[in-house]
């Protein structure tokens, strides 16, 4: 397993915001986080990003504890920075050259536009980007100091449909070059075509904890039944044939 974590509990003051959790992600999974707003998603999150400190119980990523080694588990992960920090009037180039300097590390900015393809772009501004593209720009960042893990919190956040698509492609192409991704979503159905596997919190504590598909068939031997019988397609279906496809330009 590439990351492990144990009874870990957060508390903000008298408030317990993560109560003693506990899940491992394995090597080259897609592994979601998903629960309803105030779950304590962001901070078990932040926590395992070295951004937050816990309260107690054990964390370790990629083998390293993160109360021992933080700077060693810096090296190994990506984290997608604030856009607040990507200065609007810096091209994508010098972005990355800015960036790679902090990391200290030696990048070719063109060949990390091209992963997320955006090299056509390279000489814009960030402002000037679309939706998709600021997006796919925050993750050119993660992998910056080529990590083994990437945080992706909402990535598809405010995105249209295309957008979405896009990105998705773009998350299944960097898990094939073998880099693990802990992805937090509000979209379930972004969470049943990414993720491996997924947990699931509610009120600080991991309530469930399977794969997509088996969690589904769970929830089907219950007996549980939809209320509708769904058609053969949904409105998001009508919506991608008539405004086209899924890798349209400036998605
Ligand atoms: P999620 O990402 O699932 O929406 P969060 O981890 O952001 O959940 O928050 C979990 C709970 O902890 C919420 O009730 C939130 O209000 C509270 N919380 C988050 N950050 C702080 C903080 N810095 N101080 C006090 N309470 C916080």
């Amino acid at each position: 397993m590439i990351i492990s974590v144990k009874n870990l509990v957060k508390q903000y003051g008298s408030f317990e915001a993560v109560r003693g959790i506990g899940f491992e992600v394995q090597e080259g999974e897609i592994f979601g986080l998903l629960g309803p707003n105030g779950a304590g998603k962001s901070t078990t999150l932040e926590i395992m990003e070295t951004l937050r400190l816990k309260t107690s119980g054990e964390v370790l990523i990629g083998g390293f504890d993160i109360d021992k080694d933080p700077n060693e588990i810096k090296q190994i992960i990506g984290v997608q920075l604030q856009t607040s920090g990507f200065y609007p009037a810096l091209k994508l180039v010098e972005l990355i050259e800015l960036f790679a300097g902090l990391y200290n590390r030696n990048v070719s900015p063109m060949e990390l536009l091209k992963k997320v393809n955006l090299e056509d772009n390279a000489k814009s501004v960030f402002k000037s980007l679309s939706g998709g593209q600021k997006q796919r720009f925050s993750i050119a960042t993660t992998l910056i100091n080529n990590p083994k893990i990437i945080f992706l919190d909402e990535p598809t956040t405010g995105l249209d449909p295309q957008a979405r698509r896009n990105l998705w492609e773009l998350i299944k192409e960097i898990r094939l070059q073998g880099t693990t991704i802990v992805i937090t979503t509000h979209y379930m159905d972004e969470a049943e075509i990414l993720c491996d596997r997924v947990a699931i919190m509610d009120a600080g504590k991991l309530i469930l904890l399977d794969s997509p598909d088996r969690l589904i068939d769970q929830l089907l031997q219950t007996g549980f039944e939809r209320k509708k019988e769904s058609k053969g397609a949904n409105l998001e279906d009508v919506f991608i044939q008539m405004t086209g496809h899924a890798l349209r330009e400036g998605a």
